[in-house]
């Protein structure tokens, strides 16, 4: 008697549940698919690299965080007026822009952004090695708005290598290496930031500009990292005018290049950035084509701590 209620009782819920359970394991078994594939798609056809599922940020899409982190931002693509509309006589280049923040080690585990931020010098000159035994060649933005004007021809493989902010650690781990490979570079430094804690001192900024004016380019990023598609038209010029007077001042030369804070802008900001005598302007958006319908919403690629293929396939990004 004992026998057959055990297997009556362990018959039960098997039965009851076998009309349910084939529907919820398909269901089940479905979400969970898509879910693991979605992600997957866009970088199925990329190598992957080390540690890069212990990245919690996803390098494709071009977050970036401000300093302190208050307020994550999210990608801005506004058409501007100009675009689609090609000056006669420009070219077209495809020219990566790659763009760092922080060159360090960590400093502080728990500070996650200020980490996903960051490059390790080991990293950085890994792929500036990358860059020089595999033909690429840096240039700066001026050979690219000449290029796209017509004047004069790129050379093969053109790279511009980018550092946002004006952090001390350029001066300290980033300048060193970028002048042992002897490879160009453009900084945009946060005028009102100089000398600063965690920012270069002015007497650095002024050391760079005389002692390698060919190979760094100095760019303006405001006076004080503000989002200037939230402020007035007034503080926005200030913002933007301002912060090419005080370097200029600084470096004694003209500062022609610009990039968005957090790579907010719009049509109004990019007037203003045209109207205070900047040649062109960066955003974080992802891709690698310039023209003369976007000199004032050049794509960027953002560069993380990897190099070989997988480096190589971010700066063949592609995008507007
Ligand atoms: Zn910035």
């Amino acid at each position: 008697m004992r026998k057959v209620k055990a297997v009556k009782n362990l018959g039960k819920p098997i039965s009851s549940g076998w009309f349910i359970t084939p529907a919820l394991a398909i269901l089940v078994g479905l979400t969970g698919l898509i879910m693991v594939i979605l992600p997957l798609l866009p970088r199925l056809s990329l190598p992957s690299f080390p540690g890069e599922n212990k990245i919690s940020f996803d390098p494709w899409v071009e977050r970036y965080v401000p300093p302190g982190g208050e307020k994550p931002e999210t990608l801005l693509t506004p058409p501007l007026k100009t675009s689609g509309y090609i000056l006669p006589k420009t070219k077209t280049v495809n020219v990566p822009i790659i763009f760092y923040h922080y060159i360090e080690y960590n400093h502080d585990p728990k500070d996650t952004i200020r980490m996903h931020l960051t490059v390790t010098p080991y990293w950085l000159e890994k792929q500036l090695r990358f860059l020089r035994d595999n033909g690429y060649t840096t240039v700066d933005l001026n050979q690219v708005r000449a290029a796209i004007m017509g004047r004069k021809d790129l050379p093969p493989k053109p790279v511009v290598i980018s550092f946002d902010d004006g952090y001390r650690d350029f001066y300290t781990d980033a300048y060193p290496l970028l002048k042992k490979y002897q490879a160009k570079a453009t900084i945009y430094v946060i005028s009102d930031f100089l000398d600063r804690p965690n920012y270069m001192f002015t007497w650095q900024l002024k050391e760079i500009a005389t002692e390698s004016a060919n190979l760094i380019t100095i760019g303006a990023h405001t006076r004080h990292h503000l989002s200037l598609t939230s402020v007035s038209e007034k503080i926005a010029w200030d913002e933007i005018s301002g912060s090419k007077t005080r370097l200029e001042a600084i470096i004694s030369r003209p500062v022609v290049h610009f990039a968005y804070p957090y790579g907010f802008y719009n049509q109004a900001v990019a007037d203003l950035v045209k109207k205070a005598g900047f040649w062109t302007a960066t955003t974080t958006v992802p891709g690698t084509r310039e023209d003369s319908s976007n000199f004032f919403s050049f794509p960027r690629i953002r560069i993380g701590d990897y190099d070989g293929k997988f480096f190589e396939s971010r700066l063949r990004v592609t995008g507007k």
